[in-house]
C-alpha cells in the first residue's frame, strides 16, 4: 500500500510556498495520496523523500508498454475509478485472435482485417492495435507469429510450450510482445523466461483469490511487468472481477492487483454479436486489453467509438486547428462559411456542406474547443474574433465575392460584424447544420 496523506506530508518541505499550485503542502499531499497529482509538481522535495514517495506517486495501476513505432500501446496507468474524476489515460487496446485451431481462411481474414479496418472520426484515426497468436500444438505457431509480426501490430504470444514461446519472443522481441500466460502450473518457468527476455508477462487464474498469490510470487522473482486475466465463466463474474480489481488498485492501492487486465470475450460465447456486447461492457469497465475472436466492421466500429468517447479527456474539448478548410473543390465563386473549432461542430458542419454538393470555403475559428452558442456566450466567438479570422486567413485572395455566411445562432452579431467588415455582406446561415444543404442550394455569389 502507498503512503497516506499525512505520511506524505511529513516528507514534504512544509514551507507552503504554493509553487506546486496548491495552497499548502498538506493540500498537495492529499492530492498525491489520491494519485491525482504527480510528485514532480513540487520542485523542492529532497532526493531522499523522492525515493520514499516514489511508491505513492506512481500510478496505482502499473503501465505496460507493448508494440513499436506508431503501433506502440500503453496499458494501465489509470489513477481514477470514474472518468469525470479526472480522465482515463490509456485506451483499452483492442485486438484479434489468430489461433492454430482456426481454419486458414479465418486466420487470413483476421490478419487482413486488423491491417485494413480503420475509421476517421472527428479527425482521429480509430483502429484495433493487437494480434494475439495462439499455439495449439499443431506445429504452425511460429509461422503464424511471423505473419502476425508482418502486420506491425503489438503482439500477444500465447503458448504453453516454453520453447515455442521463447522462439516466438526472440523473433518478435523488437515489438515488446506480451508473453501469455503464467499459471499455477508453469509459474516458475514463465517468470524466468519473462525475466530473461525482459518482456511483459500475462498471469491468469480462475479467480482473483487464486490470482493474487501468483502475482506475489512473480513480483518476488523480480517480474514486475504483468498483465492480469481472471478466467471466469460468465460475463457477470468477469465484470464483477474487473470492477473489484480496479477498486482494489485505486481505492486501496493494493499492489498485487495494480496491473492492467486483459479479457477475451470470445471465451464466453461463439455468437459474434454477444461477443461484441461483452467487449463493450469490458471496455466500459475496466479491461485494459480486449482480444476478439474476429473483427467485423459493424461491431468493431461501435466498440472503437465507445472507447474513443470514454478515453477522451472530459476537461479538454476536442478541437480542430483554426484555418481555412476546403469542402469539395471550391473556387472564387464558392460560398464562405464560418464556424467554431469544437471538433464535433466542425465535422457536422463540413459533413453537411459536403451533403449539399456545393463546394465551399469553411473558416474555422479557434473557440478553445467550445461549440457555437457556448463560445458566443463566453465571448470567444464574436464580431471581433470573426473579423480577425477573415483578415488573418486572407480568404479575400481566394474569392471574388464578399459574402460571409455565419451560424444562425449568432444572429445578434450581424450588425457589429458589418461594422467590423464594411466591405462584406454578412449572411445569416441556418441555426441547425442539418439545414445547410437546402440553404446552400440557393447560393448565388
Ligand atoms: Fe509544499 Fe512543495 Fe507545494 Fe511548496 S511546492 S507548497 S513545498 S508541496
Amino acid at each position: 500500500m502507498g503512503l497516506n496523506a499525512l505520511e506524505i506530508y511529513k516528507l514534504l518541505p512544509k514551507t507552503n510556498c504554493k509553487d506546486c499550485g496548491f495552497p499548502t503542502c498538506l493540500a498537495f499531499a492529499m492530492q498525491l495520496a489520491m494519485g491525482k497529482v504527480e510528485l514532480s509538481k513540487c520542485p523542492h522535495v529532497s532526493e531522499e523523500a523522492k525515493q520514499k514517495l516514489a511508491a505513492s506517486s506512481a500510478p496505482p495501476i502499473k503501465t505496460i508498454v507493448m508494440g513499436k513505432d506508431e503501433n506502440k500501446i500503453t496499458l494501465g496507468g489509470e489513477t481514477v475509478l470514474f472518468r469525470h474524476e479526472k480522465t482515463f489515460y490509456n485506451p483499452t487496446a483492442i485486438g484479434v485472435l489468430v489461433s492454430e485451431d482456426m481454419d486458414s481462411t479465418k486466420i487470413e481474414e483476421n490478419l487482413k482485417k486488423i491491417k485494413e479496418l480503420k475509421y476517421e472520426r472527428v479527425g482521429e484515426i480509430l483502429k484495433p492495435e493487437v494480434v494475439a497468436v495462439e499455439d495449439k500444438g499443431k506445429g504452425k505457431f511460429l509461422e503464424l507469429v511471423k505473419k502476425a509480426y508482418e502486420t506491425g501490430k503489438a503482439l500477444v504470444l500465447m503458448s504453453e510450450n516454453i520453447e515455442n514461446l521463447k522462439k516466438s519472443a526472440e523473433l518478435t522481441k523488437d515489438t515488446r510482445p506480451l508473453l501469455y500466460a503464467a499459471t499455477e502450473g508453469n509459474l516458475e518457468d514463465m517468470g524466468k523466461l519473462a525475466k530473461e527476455l525482459g518482456l511483459p508477462l500475462a498471469v491468469k487464474a480462475e479467480s482473483i483469490e487464486k490470482l493474487i498469490p501468483l502475482v506475489e510470487k512473480l513480483t518476488s522473482m523480480g517480474v514486475n511487468d504483468l498483465v492480469l486475466e481472471v478466467e471466469e465463466k460468465s460475463i457477470k463474474e468477469i465484470f464483477s472481477s474487473l470492477v473489484s480489481i480496479r477498486r482494489a488498485a485505486i481505492l486501496k492501492r493494493y499492489q498485487a492487483l495494480g496491473y492492467p487486465v486483459m479479457v477475451f470475450p470470445g471465451k464466453l460465447t461463439t455468437d459474434p454479436l454477444k461477443e461484441a456486447l461483452y467487449a463493450s461492457i469490458m471496455i466500459a469497465k475496466y479491461g485494459s486489453m480486449v482480444i476478439l475472436s474476429q473483427l467485423n466492421g459493424e461491431t468493431l466500429f461501435p466498440l472503437l467509438v465507445e472507447r474513443f468517447n470514454i478515453f477522451t479527456d472530459p476537461q479538454r474539448p476536442l478541437a480542430t486547428p483554426e484555418g481555412i478548410y476546403e469542402v469539395g473543390k471550391p473556387n472564387e465563386e464558392s460560398p464562405v462559411l464560418v464556424t467554431v473549432n469544437f471538433s464535433l461542430t466542425y465535422f457536422i458542419v463540413s459533413g453537411e456542406i459536403e451533403n449539399s454538393r456545393v463546394p465551399a470555403w469553411l473558416l474555422v475559428q479557434d473557440s478553445e474547443g467550445l461549440s457555437v452558442l457556448t463560445a458566443w456566450a463566453a465571448d470567444k466567438f464574436n464580431a471581433e474574433t470573426i473579423a480577425e479570422l477573415v483578415k488573418k486567413t486572407k480568404i479575400e485572395e481566394r474569392i471574388k465575392h464578399r459574402k460571409l455566411i455565419i451560424p444562425g445562432y449568432v444572429a445578434s452579431i450581424v450588425g457589429e460584424l458589418e461594422e467590423e467588415l464594411p466591405d462584406w455582406e454578412i449572411i445569416l446561415g441556418p441555426r441547425e447544420a442539418t439545414h445547410i444543404p437546402s440553404f446552400l442550394k440557393l447560393w448565388k455569389p
